[in-house]
């Protein structure tokens, strides 16, 4: 937060000088007497008056002194209406900014830009695209740069690639130069709203590359889940010697995380260090958050311990962490210390405490911080929040609670809602519950694969094949297409993956024959193969060797070859585990002594001496 401790208005006709004396908050806000009294307050002392009240946030000041300059009779002047605009803006009162705009009796080109980056910094995308449009009208108002860069930001918002474009367009009929400002703005927009192919080949036609305009590209791939493409333009930007800076590493982290690349994001890390970095709040929460995502809590919690400033933000990315490895407790002592530093917890807070309830199985808890959620901090819950207390419930087996606490929500239940009280069916087998809930879920989502393969392990579970044949005759008439199951892990600086009976890989002898080995010793040590995970009607056998060529299975099996005695063996699996491959690896952690930690697409599952942390419940 600036503040003006002295903020001067000259006076150049009588070469006298009016200082007003501000205090660095709003509390202490003075205005000295003789301005009070009426004194020097003129059209060049309003502007430097109305900077400072949005400076300070002080919007009731402003207010006071708006009153003062309507008063004064400069309610006419462009130069004091245009300040007074930039600070209603500030203080996020876009309303009052209109208001004023709106009874200006010239406007010349920057009042409209003010009002237009008004209403796109203070979320009112789809005014600041209307005054465009109005503005493009007027016949003596030339459009430039500013009203350019400060709208696209508008579409960003909307993610309207329709007005994005529509602006490109006119950008080009006008003759605008695409410099490097204006490139990388349609850069972020494009990327924003999905069409990050644009962004590449804008990026491409640039002439002139700065860090900007990469970071731009690097983070358009990384939220689009181009994992892998943002961090190739990650390394062909350092080979095109552009010094990465700090928002360069916050966007390239987040694709690590995605690809489970632990190593690879160690080095970044390491990488952060060496070059110097500051590590500030919005670095080290990129840092933690990747290390919680690439299933490494202990560095995320020893770079979290480090920092003596923490903003919510931070907090909840290391709740999130101990949420999604099921780690309830830790999760429950963090969130009892955010309380005690003053920090209010805000709606991903409670995502992650809940998370971390109904993975960790704390069903109490979690009943009861739903409740305070809404009562203490007045949260209105939404669709995760609601799918956390289903799936605790249907974890306790109170399936019936949980289908009640589904009809009885103030809104429509959403795909990740009945998806959880699936999930639940699937447990405890209620092939009854599953099917109406399976119906909800084949209407919200038809063309999702998993919930049909969800029900179909149900009904397979219970030996009702015909049941199992009807669902994929269902899935055949509608051309639900499942995605291959695929497992991947890192070893060295590549990453592996793996499909159902790879034998692609290199080394896919000798994973097959480690793979063998420890069947047999999985069976003498009490393992039974669940073939009623293969949903074909096949030779039991059969049955069992399409079992054993399972993703994950390749995926840990070379994992074992492939590094020391006593490593953990991290996997990343693309759908959710398979319920016979879930069992096996809890048979396989104890036999070779390993930890094996598998992220799926619902959470993580740290197996270890035969058991796993999901309590066999995901
Ligand atoms: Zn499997
Ligand atoms: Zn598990």
């Amino acid at each position: 937060m600036f503040c003006y401790r002295h903020v001067q208005a000259f006076k150049p006709y009588n070469n006298s000088m009016h200082t007003l004396l501000f205090m660095e908050s709003k509390e202490n806000f003075q205005l000295l007497p003789e301005f009070s009294a009426g004194k020097g307050s003129d059209n060049f002392t309003f502007p430097f008056v109305f900077k400072a009240c949005g400076g300070l946030l002080a919007i009731e000041e402003g207010k006071k002194i708006h009153a003062k300059m309507i008063k004064g009779g400069f309610d006419s002047d462009v130069y004091v209406g245009n300040s007074l605009i930039a600070m209603y803006v500030k203080c996020g009162r876009i309303e009052f900014a209109r208001q004023v705009f709106d009874k200006m009796p010239e406007r010349t080109l920057m009042v409209w830009n003010n009002i237009i980056s008004g209403y796109a910094r203070n979320g009112c995308a789809n005014e600041a695209l209307v005054l465009f449009h109005r503005m493009v009208q007027l016949p003596d108002l030339k459009i430039d740069l500013i009203t350019i860069t400060s709208l696209l930001p508008a579409c960003t918002d909307l993610t309207d690639l329709r007005g994005g474009k529509c602006i490109h367009g006119y950008v080009i009929r006008n003759g605008f130069d695409l410099d490097v400002l204006l490139g990388t703005a349609f850069i972020d927009m494009y990327a924003k709203c999905g069409n990050i192919e644009i962004s590449q080949a804008l990026f491409n036609r640039m002439f002139e590359k700065d860090v900007v305009a990469w970071n731009a590209l690097i983070s358009g791939y990384s939220q689009n889940g181009y994992a892998n493409q943002a961090l190739i333009m990650f390394s062909e930007m350092r080979v095109s010697e552009v010094e990465p800076t700090s928002s360069t590493m916050v966007s390239v982290l987040p694709a690590c995380a995605h690809l489970a690349a632990l190593q690879l994001g160690k080095c970044l890390h390491n990488y952060i260090i060496r070059k110097g970095f500051e590590m500030d709040i919005t670095l080290v929460t990129a840092v933690i958050d990747m290390y919680a995502k690439c299933g490494n809590l202990q560095l995320a919690r020893e770079l979290f311990d480090r920092m003596c400033k923490r903003n919510l933000i931070l907090w909840n990315a290391m709740i999130c962490g101990y949420g999604m490895h099921g780690h309830g407790e830790d999760a429950l002592v963090l969130f009892s210390q955010l309380q005690q530093t003053g920090l209010k917890p805000d709606n991903i807070t409670f995502v992650g405490v809940l998370t971390a309830c109904s993975h960790g199985g704390l069903i109490d808890k979690g009943q009861y911080l739903f409740d305070e959620m809404t009562r203490v901090y007045h949260i209105t819950p939404m669709a995760e929040h609601y799918a956390c207390i289903v799936d605790l419930l249907g974890r306790a087996g109170c399936l019936d609670k949980a289908h009640d606490f589904i009809e009885k929500m103030p809104v429509e239940p959403g795909a990740g809602v009945w998806g959880a009280l699936l999930g639940a069916c699937r447990v405890h087998c209620n092939i009854e519950l599953g099917k109406k809930v399976a119906e909800h879920l084949f209407h919200l989502e038809p063309q999702n694969a998993g919930r049909y393969v969800l029900m179909s392990n149900i009904f397979a579970t219970a030996g009702k094949w015909n049941d199992v044949a009807k669902l994929r005759i269902l899935m055949k008439a509608r051309k639900v297409k499942k995605p291959p199951g695929c497992s991947s892990i890192e070893i060295g600086n590549r990453t592996h993956s793996f499909i159902v009976g790879d034998k692609r890989h290199p080394e896919s002898e000798r994973i097959y024959r480690t793979l063998d080995v420890l069947v047999e010793q999985m069976k003498e040590a009490g393992y039974v193969p669940d073939v009623n995970f293969v949903l074909h009607e096949v030779e039991e056998e059969v049955k069992e060797q399409m079992l054993f060529s399972h993703s994950e299975k390749l995926a840990i099996a070379f994992g074992i070859i492939s590094t020391f005695h006593g490593t953990p063996i991290r996997i990343t699996k693309n759908l959710r585990v398979c319920g016979d491959c879930h069992n096996a690896a809890k048979f396989i952690s104890k036999i070779v002594s390993r930890e094996i930690i598998v992220r799926d697409t619902k959470r993580f599952h740290h197996f270890k001496n035969g058991f796993c942390s999901c309590g066999d419940y995901w």
